[in-house]
Order: structure tokens, then sequence, then C-alpha cells
């Protein structure tokens, strides 16, 4: 089973971020990461989980080795002990995943409901989503089921990053390109 992202079927119902806070690791904090697309022009939003990248840019900016991947590819949360809270991990994620819980002083995000994933289980937001824009599923019910394509290949600039979690695309889109320059300008005009 893998994780797939589709921010195109996002209805906004946030029954996502209400489940993600019932689990039990960090219970009435929820990880996920939730935006409004562009709250002038449109209601659009979009949830989003850790997309557990292969080479994780939060674990190797990281001063007290506290986040640790798995041979299973799954980035897990900082280890409580070792996170210094300095939010370097925070400033350094592309996707803008992790949260730093200031009472705790400790680097929280998603870590794909590891109690639940690692024994079969679905995570707690793809259970609820009841647009299945968060859906763990297997690729070929994806490819079934969906007109979108998956693709685990992102493009920050010259940067490629390369996710264990998929985002669904429109037919023909191989990458997701992210040029962050583009919006700063963009947010000057
Ligand atoms: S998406 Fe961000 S928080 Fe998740 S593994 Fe990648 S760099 Fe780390
Ligand atoms: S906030 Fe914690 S997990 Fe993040 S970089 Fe600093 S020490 Fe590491």
């Amino acid at each position: 089973m893998q994780f797939f992202v589709d921010p195109s079927r996002c209805i906004g119902c946030q029954s996502c971020l209400n489940a993600c806070e019932e689990c039990e690791t960090h219970r009435g904090v929820s990880m996920i990461n939730f935006d409004f697309v562009d709250r002038r022009e449109s209601i659009a939003t979009a949830a989003y989980v850790c997309f557990h990248c292969e080479d994780p840019t939060c674990a190797e900016v990281c001063p007290a080795d506290a986040i640790k991947k798995g041979d299973d590819g799954i980035v897990q949360s900082a280890l409580e002990p070792r996170c210094i809270g300095c939010a370097n991990c925070v400033l350094a994620c592309p996707f803008g995943i992790p949260k730093l819980h200031p009472k705790r002083e400790l680097m929280m995000k998603c870590d794909m409901c590891y109690d639940r994933t690692s024994v079969g289980k679905k995570p707690m937001c793809a259970t609820v989503c009841p647009s299945q824009a968060l859906t763990f599923a297997t690729p070929e019910t994806i490819a079934r089921e969906r007109r979108e394509v998956p693709t685990n290949t992102f493009q920050f600039g010259r940067e490629t990053v390369k996710t264990k979690v998929f985002m669904m695309t429109p037919v023909g889109v191989d990458e997701v390109s992210i040029d962050v320059a583009d919006y700063m300008w963009e947010a000057r005009a």
C-alpha cells in the first residue's frame, strides 16, 4: 500500500485534521498540513502529510540527529530526548511540513501513523477522508480508479526531490515543479 495525495479532491471538511488529533502518540495535536490555496480568489483547500523524502532534508540539517528514516522509507518525527527545538528542520523542509511545538520545544510531524501502518492498517486521515484526497491504497487500485496519475518526483528550482508519498497530477505530468522564486516575483508584482 502507498500513500497518495490529491489536492484537487480536497473539499475542506477538515476531517483529516480531527482524525489525526486522535492518534495516541500526539493526542490533541494534528500533524496534517492544511492550507487555503489562494484565499482571495478561491475557496480551494489542500491537505498534506509529510512526503517522506528519500533523502530527507529535515534529517540532514538536524544538529541533534533527532530525525530518523527507517528501512521502510518512513521519516519519523523528532526523537523527544534528542530534539533541541532549534527549528532547522522547519526552515529546511521544501514542503513546509515540520511544526515546532512551542510548549514542548519539540519538532512534530506526520510519521504516517507508524503504529497503524506498520501493522497493515491505514493512516487515520486516509480512513476518514470522504473524497479520498488522502488515500492509502495499492498502485493498482489507483491506476484502475483514477484519471490523474501519481508522481513522486518534485522539482524545486534545480533541486529534484523524490518521495515515498505520491502526489496525483493531471495526465501527462510526470513531475511536480515548484519554483519558489517564481512565487516571490509574483508576490512583488
Ligand atoms: S517532506 Fe519535509 S519533513 Fe517530510 S521527510 Fe521531506 S524534508 Fe522531512
Ligand atoms: S527542531 Fe529538533 S528535529 Fe528539528 S532540526 Fe532542530 S533539533 Fe533537529
